[in-house]
């Protein structure tokens, strides 16, 4: 390629242990997938600092069992993140690099550079290593390259995206677009794929790599692919599986010389590299030995490993897999059997028993292996940055969308999960929905985001809040808009405006908390799921807890009112406001023994029979509320 092409925009894989670039390749009308100054068309996410000089890419990890505590890996899985985030208190105890709290509770990975202590963030570990594909591409290319499109998982919230692209902004990148791993690997295939494709056809993304998982169905028809569902666990990969051997040969050289490594990180790191090795040596052969020179205290380590023992050991793992692959397809409302295409993405998906489960899953149909699966993700991304920036001439535009992994709503009558946009639905997306005022004269109202799947806000997760105030001075009912919407790079805007008066308010989702994990996604998915029977029960109370507020207003606006002429005597008056404070102190008194949903239902029942003949003659005279 020579000085042409210059400006063009690559698109990055920015994988969690790997990395891959890739352009368009105007000219051959096809992407180049670009290789890095050893020949490879991925490169480590690694960054070592040593005395004199900062490493990156494959330099770095070369170097990483002779100097862990300085070879930062895994970045991504910080990106974005709390320091108090329980999912890497858990990471850090197999990190050999320390990383402490910073300033609001961000995590700060500490590194021995030029001799003194220096302090990272995720995002700047992140952007050496988009520098370095950067220059990769540049080299390539004989040009600077300045626009990019970079891959996040599927399940990355808005403040991993957004660190995302800041760490691109600090590597001297414009950002176009983020977009998700499994749907560039889609583009990937759609591509290759594009021609008779006039009946809609689905595809299913398997994607397993070497920290993170994602599924996705598409349906791709003539020249538009639409993503109809996502799942994944950004914690599960080939790394895990490392870590299975690690710990199952830990104890091995336990056993066998009486000293423990688990906390010695530069042996770790050594058996880990020998069993990452190991593993993929597993998936040609049957068996494979695994060699350590002076392993610890100047002892040797050596063992073998066969692959039944290393099915095993992950097959919790495995099996986790293709359950991923069962609940995607039940979100998106599809059979196995309807699925024309199943697509392995990512290195992990080499490995033969998880070839194997998915293949049995899918009763049987090829896989298909066609795309390089540590190139499908780069290579989608080069697509779309191509179309983006026009780079691609002749090939039309696609039309790309993703989903909402969880639903997304406000709180509704105290407590209750009222979804605005439901789990799976296509973004972009803005949708409305209209509520009304509780409370008479009421000059503000609370707007409390959540999201979930739960009926009771109280089992989701809250993203945000903010006050719509503007009311004018009317009865209980007034009515307001609330707006949701999701740009395509997935961040949340919600706003709210009062009806006749057009007081406005809005909050764009970027809380420091963070929206959920993908673990913590898939435990309120399956929660939500176990405790169906209990939702309905808190749907049937707050049912009945509105059912007799509305009553009790009614009712006491009845008794205020006497230009409806209802001719109560008054023993009835009487009746009646005891009635209500009964009613009143039933509804305030506690909200939360089971027992009160019969005895709720049971009051609304009494008042209805005690007043229904007055209930009729008030709907006759409703306009006057
Ligand atoms: P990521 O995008 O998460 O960085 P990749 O898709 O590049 O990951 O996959 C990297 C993972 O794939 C690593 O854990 C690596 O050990 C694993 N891997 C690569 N080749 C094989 C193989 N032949 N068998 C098993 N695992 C493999
Ligand atoms: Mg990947």
């Amino acid at each position: 390629m020579g000085k042409k092409d210059k400006g063009c925009a690559i698109g990055i894989d920015l994988g969690t242990t790997y990395s891959c670039v890739a352009v368009w390749n105007e000219q051959h009308r096809r992407v180049d997938i670009i290789h890095n100054e050893q020949g490879n068309p991925i490169t480590p996410s690694f960054v070592a600092f040593t005395d004199d000089q900062r490493l990156i890419g494959v330099a770095a990890k070369n170097q990483a069992a002779t100097n862990p505590e300085n070879t930062v890996f895994d970045a991504k899985r910080l990106i974005g993140r709390k320091y108090s985030d329980p999912i890497i208190k858990n990471d850090m105890m197999l990190w050999p690099f320390k990383v402490i709290a910073g300033v609001d509770d961000k995590p700060m990975i500490v590194v021995k550079y030029h001799g003194k202590e220096k302090h990272l963030f995720a995002e700047e570990i992140s952007s050496m290593v988009l520098s370095k594909m950067r220059e990769i591409a540049e080299a390539y290319l004989e040009s600077p390259v300045k626009n990019a499109v970079i891959t996040v998982p599927a399940y990355f919230n808005d403040s991993q995206r957004k660190a995302t692209i800041d760490a691109g902004t600090i590597a001297g990148l414009s950002v176009k677009r983020i977009i998700n791993e499994p749907t560039a690997a889609a583009i990937a295939y759609g591509l290759d794929k594009r021609t008779n494709c006039k009946k809609p056809r689905n595809i299913f993304i398997f994607d397993l790599g070497g920290g993170t998982f994602d599924v996705s169905l598409l349906t791709i028809k003539g020249k538009e692919f639409k993503v109809k569902a996502t799942a994944g666990n950004t914690h599960l990969g080939g790394e895990d599986f490392d870590n299975r051997m690690v710990i199952y040969f830990v104890e091995e050289f336990k056993r066998k010389s009486k000293l423990d490594i688990s906390g010695n990180p530069k042996a770790l790191r050594r058996l880990r590299t020998a069993c990452e090795r190991a593993k993929r040596t597993l998936s040609w052969t049957t068996c494979t030995t695994v060699e350590v020179d002076s392993l610890f205290q100047g002892i040797d380590f050596c063992s073998s490993i066969t692959r039944s023992r290393f099915e095993e050991l992950n097959m919790d793992m495995f099996r986790e897999c293709i359950e991923t692959v069962n609940r995607c397809l039940n979100d998106a409302e599809i059979e196995k059997s309807k699925v024309h295409d199943v697509v392995l993405v990512g290195g992990s998906s080499r490995i033969p028993k998880v070839q194997q489960l998915l293949q049995e899953f899918f009763n049987g149909k090829d896989l298909f292996k066609s795309i390089n699966p540590d190139e499908a993700v780069a290579y989608g991304a080069a697509v779309q940055a191509a179309l983006l920036s026009g780079d691609i001439k002749k090939v039309p535009n696609l039309v790309l969308s993703d989903v909402t992994p969880l639903s997304l709503g406000i709180v509704a009558k105290g407590y209750i999960m009222s979804v605005v946009i439901p789990r799976n639905t296509t973004i972009p997306v803005k949708k409305t929905r209209g509520y009304e005022t509780g409370v008479d004269n009421q000059s503000s109202v609370l707007i409390q985001v959540y999201e979930g799947e739960r009926a009771g806000v109280r089992d989701n997760n809250f993203l945000g809040s903010f006050r719509l105030s503007g009311f004018p001075c009317a009865p209980r009912g007034h009515p307001f808009d609330v707006w949701f919407a999701i740009d395509e790079n997935g961040i949340l805007t919600v706003s709210a405006e009062v009806k006749n008066t057009g007081s406005k308010n809005e909050i764009t989702i970027t809380n420091d908390k963070g929206r959920l994990s993908t673990q913590e996604i898939k435990r309120l998915i399956q929660e939500a799921e176990k405790f169906q029977a209990e939702d309905k029960q808190i749907l049937r109370k707050a049912n009945a807890m509105n059912s007799l507020d509305e009553y009790i207003y009614k009712m006491r606006k009845a008794l205020k009112n006497d230009c409806i002429n209802l001719k109560l005597t008054s023993a009835e008056k009487e009746k009646i406001s005891s009635a209500i404070t009964k009613a009143t102190n039933l509804l305030d008194g506690g909200n939360s023994k089971p027992k009160e949903i019969e005895v709720l239902e049971d009051c609304v029942k009494e008042l209805e029979s005690m007043f229904k003949p007055i209930v009729g003659k008030i709907d006759l005279f409703s306009s006057f509320y």
